[in-house]
């Protein structure tokens, strides 16, 4: 599981606006010569993160990243192909236009195209990487015809004997009709979740059908079960439902085939036998797709902990996927923050304590919190669906009995988190929406501390509380599995940010940052996440889903005891925490509640509980935060660039050294990573 910030940046989380003290001392000092960002476009804001002492870094370790690397930036074809099946097709024709077209590129419809093209790059595809739904290109389909017939014909991506034409007239409709493939996921309630949605996990398939064939090869009385349909397509051939699983040989062959020849590399240049080890078995599972072999890489990845360098490299999260099974490629590679990652090692040490006092039905606590590792790291690559927008925070393996039995490793994204500090100060968020002063003052002092310690709580603890009963079926939530899973996550650390234990062991001075935090969570889902939805549109992400249930569920049940207040003040809209013990005791009455739905697979509950608080937004109130914010001038997303690793090899072509050079070009970099991380073909 992945914890995101409302980017756009952390002024949306409200917090961390002014960094005066708390982890982001961490970073170097030359902040102010290093320009974080390097482009911007339309709700966009691309960054650059640093690498920060990775010159400190041994020979060794810098090798091992590098391989890591290069098998974080192969897989990014698959995302694309995932995502949408022509989204390789279309990539490939922008790519052609970009780098041939022989027109005037100085008028506003190229512009116009260069926006869209820069967008496309982002989302990985023609579906906005949040809010799911299909990009309309600020140009004309003449236009784009124009743009077509005027590149170079070997460059496009012709099928066969296709002519130039026909590959436009095949890609217009796609790109221009605003109904066909309009949501990359449709989770509305009472369609076919399948069909409707245009991504490529499914094809010639309805939603029943899915459900039947998973139903009748997966056990639910196994202690143990694999992660059923993580890693293949499923269509059907000779009219019986097939799954058509991505490995070496199969689909995606030709990428995962290049990521298995440096994760071999790496293998060799690993720091430990046990990490040689489990690359090992990364390696097996690329070649079979045999999930049992990714539960014992899984099982083993889990249990490697305190490396300096660690890695995330696979098929890992499923929200992609409206039924909640198959997941997108992703890559990480990291190496260690050691100073910050004594804070998550305090929290680690206590989390046996945390799980004990936790306010969820004794039945359904852990009697024993297996091994949950944290740290604070420094990303050195983003790729596939880490790519170019990063999370904060990861929490992995997903699987419940592997996180219950080999325990889960969680990580804080340190100089990511740092870079969007940084871009965020000053933005005037804060004086906009915050109540008054006061709260503002709290989070100028407190709210880096306090949303560090939400992350790291969220992941380190939060994700790896609580069981299933028995015989509980681990899918039994479906679509609302994903938003009622980061409640769970988010309600821990919120509950237990103002315990006395905090101040006890050291991780706060007092109850002044949980206090900053609760201001920022309520202001947050009541208020400002909807900035990043269009009018009229429903909250679909799990996270906005999750945020704005908590907050309104909050709200609803503290009305009596006016623990949150709305406030209206000259036509502006704002919500004030009156009572802090009191919002304290609901999100513990509220955790209770989501874990008991989680343990007793309660699918009527935990739909009713994201259906009524966290999917509909009062159009009154949109339209006035949507205005509000729309002064500011902030980009309500943000991504990265990734560095670029030069390599300073001896004669027999062993890398010796590695040298970081940061990359200020957004879309140099996309048409560079198409010309050298390109294997799959178009068609
Ligand atoms: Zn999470």
């Amino acid at each position: 599981m992945k914890k995101y910030i409302l980017t756009g940046m952390i002024a949306l989380m409200g917090t961390a606006l002014f960094t005066s003290c708390g982890p982001s001392e961490r970073k170097e000092t030359a902040d102010d010569e290093f320009t974080y960002e390097v482009d911007r476009f339309e709700d966009i804001s691309v960054l650059k993160y640093r690498l920060p002492a990775f010159d400190q870094l041994t020979a060794g370790e810098k090798e091992f990243i590098y391989y890591l690397s290069e098998a974080a930036l192969c897989g990014r074809d698959i995302l694309w192909d995932q995502n949408f099946k022509y989204n390789l097709l279309i990539r490939k024709t922008i790519e052609a236009i970009i780098d041939t077209y022989g027109g005037d590129r100085e008028s506003d419809e190229y512009r116009a195209f260069i926006t869209y093209a820069k967008r496309v790059f982002f989302a990985n595809g023609i579906h906005h990487h949040y809010s799911n739904d299909k990009f309309v290109p600020g140009f004309s389909e003449d236009y784009f015809a124009q743009l077509v017939s005027g590149s170079d014909v070997a460059r496009l991506p012709l099928a066969g004997d296709q002519t130039v034409d026909e590959l436009t007239s095949f890609l217009t409709p796609i790109l221009f009709d605003p109904v066909l493939y309009a949501k990359k996921v449709d989770q509305t309630e009472g369609t076919d979740m399948i069909t409707s949605s245009a991504n490529n996990f499914y094809e010639g398939v309805t939603q029943a059908e899915v459900e039947e064939y998973y139903a009748s090869i997966a056990d639910p009385s196994d202690p143990r079960p694999v992660s059923w349909g993580l890693n293949s397509k499923v269509t059907k051939i000779d009219g019986k439902v097939t799954e058509i699983p991505w490995k070496s040989g199969g689909m995606y062959g030709p990428a995962i085939e290049r990521i298995v020849l440096w994760l071999e590399k790496a293998r060799d240049a690993a720091l430990s036998e046990t990490q040689k080890e489990e690359l090992g078995l990364l390696i097996d599972y690329y070649r079979t797709a045999d999930l049992g072999t990714w539960d014992d890489y899984n099982v083993m990845w889990a249990g490697n902990t305190g490396l300096s360098v660690d890695y995330i490299n696979g098929f890992i999260e499923t929200y992609g996927d409206p039924m909640g099974m198959k997941a997108t490629w992703e890559a990480v590679v990291q190496y260690k923050d050691t100073e910050a990652s004594k804070r998550t090692a305090l929290i680690t040490e206590n989390a046996q304590w945390f799980e004990d006092h936790s306010p969820v039905d004794p039945q359904y606590r852990k009697e024993k919190v297996t091994g949950v590792a944290a740290s604070v790291i420094n990303v050195a690559m983003l790729g596939g669906d880490c790519y170019p927008a990063s999370p904060l925070g990861i929490n992995l393996p997903n699987s419940n009995w592997i996180r219950a039995e080999a325990g889960s490793k969680s990580v804080t994204l340190a100089n990511i988190t740092d870079a969007k500090d940084i871009v965020a100060r000053g933005s005037g968020f804060m004086e906009e929406f915050a109540f008054d002063r006061a709260e503002i003052d709290r989070a100028v002092t407190y709210g880096s501390l306090s949303d560090a310690l939400h992350t790291d709580m969220h992941e380190c603890i939060g994700h790896a509380s609580g069981k299933l009963a028995p015989g509980t079926d681990p899918n039994a939530l479906k679509n609302y599995a994903s938003p009622l899973e980061e409640m769970r996550a988010d309600l821990f650390a919120l509950y237990f940010m103002m315990d006395p234990k905090m101040a006890e062991i050291g991780l706060v001075p007092s109850d002044e940052p949980a206090k900053a935090q609760y201001d920022n969570y309520i202001r947050n889902g009541f208020l400002t996440q909807i900035v990043r939805i269009q009018p009229g549109k429903d909250i679909e992400q799990a996270h906005m889903r999750c945020r704005s249930a908590i907050a309104h569920w909050v709200y609803e049940k503290g009305k009596a005891e006016n623990v949150i207040e709305v406030v209206k003040r000259d036509g502006k809209t704002f919500v004030r925490v009156n009572d802090y013990e009191k919002l304290r005791g609901l999100f513990g009455e509220m955790l209770k509640e989501v874990q008991r739905i989680k343990s007793e697979g309660d699918f009527a509950a935990g739909k009713e509980m994201i259906e009524n608080y966290g999917v509909k937004i009062d159009q009154e109130l949109h339209a006035e935060i949507l205005a509000r914010y729309a002064k500011l001038n902030l980009a309500p997303y943000s991504g990265f660039v990734n560095p670029m690793m030069i390599t300073i090899t001896d004669r027999n072509g062993r890398v010796k050294d590695v040298q970081i050079e940061y990359c200020s070009d957004y879309l140099g970099q996309m048409m560079e990573y198409g010309k050298k991380y390109s294997f799959l073909q178009a068609w």
